[in-house]
């Protein structure tokens, strides 16, 4: 007998941890989510698979790309209240799913020891078919991965435990974004100038956007995920899929 899942997220969590492929992954889907929750006190973490180092618009050289674009994520962090941003470093456009990169999203984990995990959809949404940039499903797969079963597994990659002393943890709630089965919206409506300020620090990727275009682009997806959910016609949200997983 295992006891029924709990039918909606937790109303609270003190620690979140944020597993992306890119810089802006967050911003664009998640920032005005992660602002509400830094303002009612959870602690957020991101961690950022890769360095964006194959994203940008100029000419700026390939060399400088990796650094520019963390320091442009670390900015965009601030601007939502989160100070703790890792890169992991793996080559933007080239993931693929290794055991590698399972061990080394569980090792944030057991670092961080969230009770809830934001991470992309493992899964294509055929309708949206930029949401699934393989990278991100590929970040989506491993960090399903690492939370069940290596990260509460003391048994699986034993050399953090042994090496590391990073004791096994287990997550309760991981909310996927950009999913064809999102059942939870966000209301941001309060907090998206917040979100537009943390858009607006990729500048790499979205300096060449005309004034307003981002509030209308983004804002116009965020209206219609409000409506979809029955929220009042003057909202803005964000959607996910959350999964129990403790
Ligand atoms: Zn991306």
């Amino acid at each position: 007998m295992t006891s029924p899942l709990p039918q909606s997220p937790a109303e609270h969590v003190e620690r979140a941890l944020c597993v992306v492929a890119h810089p802006d992954d967050i911003d664009f889907g998640s920032a005005g989510t992660v602002a509400t929750w830094t303002a009612a006190g959870t602690e957020v973490t991101y961690c950022i698979v890769t360095d964006g180092d194959a994203g940008g618009f100029d000419e700026t050289p390939r060399e400088q790309m990796g650094p520019l674009r963390q320091a442009e994520q670390r900015a965009a962090a601030k601007e939502v209240g989160v100070s703790d941003v890792r890169f992991l470093g793996y080559p933007d456009g080239r993931l693929e799913l290794s055991l590698d990169l399972r061990r080394d999203i569980t090792r944030v984990i057991r670092e961080v020891r969230p009770q809830r995990v934001l991470t992309s959809s493992p899964e294509r949404w055929w309708e949206r078919i930029g949401a699934s940039h393989p990278d991100h499903m590929t970040v989506g797969e491993s960090t399903l991965r690492a939370v069940y079963p290596d990260a509460r597994n003391p048994f699986a990659f034993p050399e953090l435990l042994a090496d590391e002393g990073l004791e096994a943890w287990t997550v309760s709630e991981v909310w996927v974004t950009a999913s064809p089965r999102a059942d939870h919206a966000v209301d941001v409506t309060e907090v998206v100038d917040r979100k537009w300020s943390a858009l607006k620090s990729h500048v790499s990727q979205v300096g060449h956007w005309p004034d307003g275009q981002m509030e209308q682009f983004v804002g116009g997806w965020m209206t219609q995920t409000a409506a979809r959910f029955g929220l009042p016609e003057d909202r803005l949200a964000e959607a996910f899929h959350v999964v129990h997983t403790a």
